[in-house]
């Protein structure tokens, strides 16, 4: 089975799964593999090719013993289970302010984590969807917890607390701080 930890850019991806270890990077694979039809110029990403990313993690999946677990805010497309990483928009809006990146790429990424574009993404491509509120979570305690997640999908048993759905931006304020005007 793949099970990807996906997320918007900013939740933490990368930096939890750095401590559980064994994780594939799919944006790194995607770029070291040449699997993008072209460069998103406006955004300064690639375009990945789902189609041939989808065929390559599957060729990974296939000759490894037990589950393979990637990461990316792309990895739910091609997963079988997703863990979603999810974190209030205003502290997402200051960590990707903090990261150097344009008023336009905060207010995009903010918003889309405000309305739950990933976990309705999640939702509609994979069979189970978990989902992680890491507002206030240090890296190590969002690492334990999909360690948990995952150890509950290796021995077959089920996991209370993250469900899909608990999460709700716009009926807290963590959204209403956030300025989701494209020109700033
Ligand atoms: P992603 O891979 O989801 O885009 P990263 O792991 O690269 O996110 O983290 C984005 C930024 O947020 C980094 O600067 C990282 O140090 C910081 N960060 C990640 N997780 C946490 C956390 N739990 N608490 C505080 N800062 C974090
Ligand atoms: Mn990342």
């Amino acid at each position: 089975m793949i099970i990807g930890i996906t997320g918007t850019p900013g939740t933490g991806k990368t930096s939890a799964s750095a401590l559980i270890g064994g994780v594939l990077d799919l944006n790194e694979l995607i770029k070291d593999g040449g699997l993008y039809r072209g460069i998103d110029e406006a955004r300064d990403s690639l375009v990945a090719d789902m189609d041939a990313v989808y065929d390559r993690v599957c060729g990974i999946a296939d000759v490894r013993d037990g589950n393979l677990v990637i990461e990316g805010h792309l990895s739910h497309h091609v997963s079988d289970s997703a863990i979603v990483l999810r974190l209030a928009p205003d502290e997402l809006e200051k960590r990707l302010m903090a990261r150097g990146y344009s008023g336009a790429k905060i207010s995009e990424n903010a918003l889309a984590e405000a309305v739950d574009v990933i976990l309705v993404e999640a939702l509609d491509w994979c069979d189970k969807v978990y989902e992680i509120d890491t507002t206030g979570k240090t890296v190590e305690e969002v690492a334990d917890a999909i360690q948990g997640i995952l150890d509950a999908i290796g021995r077959g048993i089920k996991i209370d607390g993250y469900e899909p759905g608990s999460v709700d931006w716009l009926e807290s304020e963590a959204s209403c701080l956030v300025n989701f005007d494209y020109d700033r």
